[in-house]
């Protein structure tokens, strides 16, 4: 089959390239894949600047496509089955974070697209645990955004516990910061998205999804802009989704006392200067959200269904699998705001 391989550390070196088909085993599902998403962790094994990958693999991690065939210990998932899949492989089954289904946080998980082969490719394997059956108005292209999508929930439901009537501020409009602002909006909130000259695209994107307000910091006052809307309180939830330390500062600054920010972004340092001020004098509950587990899955799925989301309104181009390095290079270049790869053209309708 053709996959794309990233075959070692440093920038770039990463190939299309004929590999040998992944095989069937015990509790194994083989998918052949539709769409496969291109994820920030993408970009970052593309510039040689992520760390965790295991190499030579193929990459991607966000997919969705037909199940194909299965191994003689799987129970509920059938072939040809529409599906997408949570990006755990294995973890270690035995620690807390196993025991309580915080399948982000075990120390010995193993990811597809990270650690095991991933969907950059015309088929993967993942265990039948991860695999979910897209309820049927989900198309495969959504569904190939369900990763992101929770991600978003885990930050917005499940550690911001964002409620109706709620001011949210949500800094970075990448996918992410799109995701978490798409969540929030569906939640009855009054989201207020802020980013740079560079994203008036995603502003764009961000307004037709039904986000209230777009800041361009660059160019308007975005402390008059929420103290306005807040009366001089500040939002009861800050997320902050670019990895940039002076957008946790602002994050910091404009939360209200007791107020909620949540950390998605990751700095490029392992010691930030914050302002701990802001934190202790406000009593701000400051907390990590890191990607999603399988309860985040299911809601966010379930947000899908009923349609009150819809993550494919953020893809800005669709690429077969063969042209990934010019929606690589796009992508590297700030164009845009999600880029798909179509892994196998006759199928991605169904
Ligand atoms: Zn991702
Ligand atoms: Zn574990």
């Amino acid at each position: 089959m053709k996959a794309v391989v990233k075959e070692a550390r440093e920038a770039d070196h990463m190939i299309y390239t004929e590999v040998e088909e992944p095989k069937v085993t015990g509790d194994l599902v083989k998918i052949k894949i539709a769409y496969s998403s291109i994820c920030g962790t993408d970009l970052h094994s593309f510039r040689g600047t992520y760390k965790g990958t295991k190499l030579p693999l193929i990459l991607g991690h966000e997919f969705s496509g037909i199940v194909t065939e299965i191994g003689p210990d799987v129970k509920k998932i059938k072939i040809n089955d529409r599906v997408t899949s949570e990006t755990t492989f294995k973890t270690c089954g035995v620690c807390r974070s196993c025991k309580e289904k915080d399948y982000n946080l075990c120390k010995n998980r193993q990811g597809v697209g990270t650690n095991v082969n991933g969907s950059m490719a015309e088929y993967l394997v993942i265990r039948e645990e991860s695999v979910h059956v897209l309820p049927d108005n989900v198309s495969l292209l959504s569904a190939s955004l369900t990763e992101p999508l929770a991600c978003g929930v885990h930050a917005s439901i499940e550690k911001g516990h964002v409620k109706s009537g709620d001011v949210v501020l949500v800094l970075g409009v990448g996918a992410i910061g799109q995701m978490v602002a798409q969540v929030c909006k569906s939640q009855g909130a009054f989201v207020i998205v802020a980013g740079m000259d560079t994203d008036i695209e995603r502003f764009k994107i961000a307004l037709k999804s039904g986000i209230d307000v777009t800041v361009n910091q660059v160019k308007e006052n975005l402390e008059e802009i929420v103290m306005n809307k807040t009366e001089g309180e500040g939002v009861d939830i800050a997320f902050e989704c670019s990895g940039a330390v002076p957008a946790l500062n602002t994050a910091l600054n404009l939360t209200r006392r007791k107020g909620t920010v949540v950390q998605m972004g990751i700095f490029a340092e392992e010691k930030v200067p914050v302002r701990c001020d802001y934190i202790l004098q406000k009593e701000i509950n400051y907390v990590g959200s890191r990607s999603q587990k399988p309860t985040s899955w299911d809601i966010a799925l379930d947000l899908m269904k009923k349609g009150i989301v819809c993550p494919e309104k953020i893809v800005t181009s669709i690429v077969p699998l063969s042209e990934w390095r010019q929606a690589f290079t796009s992508l590297i270049k700030g164009e845009g705001c999600k880029g798909v790869i179509c892994c196998n053209e006759d199928i991605k309708d169904r």
